[in-house]
């Protein structure tokens, strides 16, 4: 563990979840260890992608890093008009001519709830309700507050409310969320990662599953590789795996890959100014 991050740790943690995120979605749906294993960007899958698109995850990690840099900080309602924009228009995707082309339930019910944004808060606390779309978009979170480890998960936390509101969300947003700031695995989270390991779409699996990638492997590419490979919700886990591993391993140690992500530009502008804000 080493904290506060460095710039390269932070990078990981950036590109780690493009890179897990779009290596993934080929894979999406697909049944555990389905052919041979996906070690590279490739293209195809239900949602037919190009090489190196991300998806969901992606996408609303870029709105919620668009907030933080046009209000210099954190903004409940900045962040949930992306979130719309992002679903009518495609704004922050890889698509910018179609509306959000992979997108949650529980993400979905939220965003079609919002009234008025002066009240975006609008994650359904129903236990059933407990996806992972919470904890695939922390890493601006973590990365703007990175001097800072209560901002850090206090604004996880938020972020999260406005699509999850269920007591699950909470836990395993607060939980991951410390545990990228530290970059590490803590002790009290133990119990969280003590179960069957499963590619679901359901919170507590996704955080199980992607430790379980990272802890059983020795780079990011490796760890990001293990997880999509269980196929399921592939994207997904990959970007979570993804970002724990880059943030331990940092940028540079899978620089042959994070470069190819589509949107390069953009994306790289918005990490330039969520680490020198
Ligand atoms: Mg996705």
């Amino acid at each position: 563990m080493s904290y506060p991050m460095t710039d390269d740790q932070a990078a990981g943690l950036w590109w780690g979840l493009f890179v897990g995120d779009a290596m993934g979605v080929p894979l999406e749906f697909t049944p555990p260890n389905h052919g041979a294993p996906v070690t590279t960007f490739t293209s195809g899958g239900c949602h037919r992608a190009s090489q190196g698109e991300y998806s969901d995850d992606g996408a609303m990690a870029l709105a919620i890093a668009d907030a933080y840099i046009q209000k210099q900080g954190f903004c409940g309602s900045t962040i949930q008009q992306n979130f719309l924009d992002w679903m009518h228009t495609g704004k922050f995707g890889t698509r910018p001519d179609q509306a959000a082309w992979d997108i949650g339930m529980t993400v979905s019910s939220a965003l079609n709830r919002i009234k008025h944004i002066s009240r975006p808060y609008a994650g359904s606390t129903d236990p059933e309700s407990s996806g992972n779309g919470c904890i695939m978009r922390l890493a601006p979170c973590i990365i703007w507050n990175r001097h800072s480890l209560s901002a850090a998960i206090g604004e996880s936390v938020a972020q999260c409310l406005l699509t999850h509101g269920s007591a699950d969300s909470i836990t395993y947003t607060a939980a991951l969320a410390h545990e990228l700031w530290v970059g590490g695995p803590l002790a009290e989270y133990e119990h969280l990662r003590d179960r069957p390991i499963n590619n679901s779409g359901y919170v507590a699996d996704t955080y199980a599953s992607a430790w379980h990638s990272v802890l059983s492997t020795k780079s990011c590419h490796a760890a990001i590789v293990d997880a999509i490979n269980r196929g399921g919700d592939a994207d997904t886990v990959g970007a979570v795996t993804g970002m724990i591993a880059g943030r331990i391993y940092g940028a540079q140690t899978f620089e042959s890959i994070h470069p190819r992500v589509l949107m390069q530009p953009a994306l790289e502008q918005a990490l330039d100014a969520l680490l020198t804000h």
